[in-house]
């Protein structure tokens, strides 16, 4: 214990440490500084009552193809290897609105596109929901202590699939800042527990 605080203590003192700590912690501020201002400029995602309608008649539809219950609290009394179980289900991400999990009344569906671990990562997560944790950091945090490497998979896949996107279509330079802008959003709901509904606007 000594040693180390001794070999830190000598690391703090070498210029070429301190120097590569301060430039980390400066790009650190910097790009976050950045994000935050990109953050302002791009706007928020909007919801009309027809969309939200629209997202309601998608769980319906999904339940009538895949032949699941229409009824909500339905895993609130079943274990956690229950839910796991029987309430998960892979299919196409275009049906789940290119999300790579969502929860329709009592089943969580998930996109059958992704890698092996954030599969079961994702699994977990949207279990997690249906046991009625709403919180979208604590679904991430708890979920990545189950399975750590599906979270580290699920972050760098997501980032793959968004960048995919950013160059497959010719963005202009503010719709690809906003894009880069929607994942900081999204980091922030799942890690820094930022409510979603601060990104969302009511339109009619
Ligand atoms: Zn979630």
């Amino acid at each position: 214990m000594l040693l180390k605080s001794r070999l830190l203590l000598a690391g703090l003192k070498d210029p070429k440490i301190l120097l590569a700590l301060g430039a980390v912690t400066f790009i650190s501020i910097g790009l976050f500084l950045l994000l935050e201002i990109a953050d302002k400029q791009c706007p928020k995602y909007k919801i009309s009552y027809e969309k939200a309608a629209q997202l309601l008649e998608t769980c319906d539809i999904l339940a009538k193809k895949y032949n699941f219950e229409k009824e909500e609290g339905l895993a609130y009394t079943e274990t956690f290897d229950e839910i796991l179980k029987k309430r998960v289900l892979h299919i196409p991400r275009e049906q789940i609105n290119s999300n790579n999990g969502q929860v329709c009344y009592s089943t969580a569906l998930i996109a059958n596109d992704l890698p092996k671990f954030a599969k079961k990562y994702i699994a977990v997560h949207e279990s997690l929901h249906l046991s009625r944790e709403s919180n979208e950091t604590k679904a991430n945090f708890k979920a990545g202590l189950k399975e750590p490497l599906g979270l580290v998979q699920t972050v760098f896949y997501s980032i793959s699939l968004n960048t995919k996107v950013m160059f497959s279509k010719k963005l202009s330079f503010k719709d690809n800042m906003c894009k880069i802008v929607s994942m900081y959003r999204l980091f922030k709901v799942y890690f820094l527990n930022m409510d979603l509904a601060n990104y969302y606007e009511w339109e009619w």
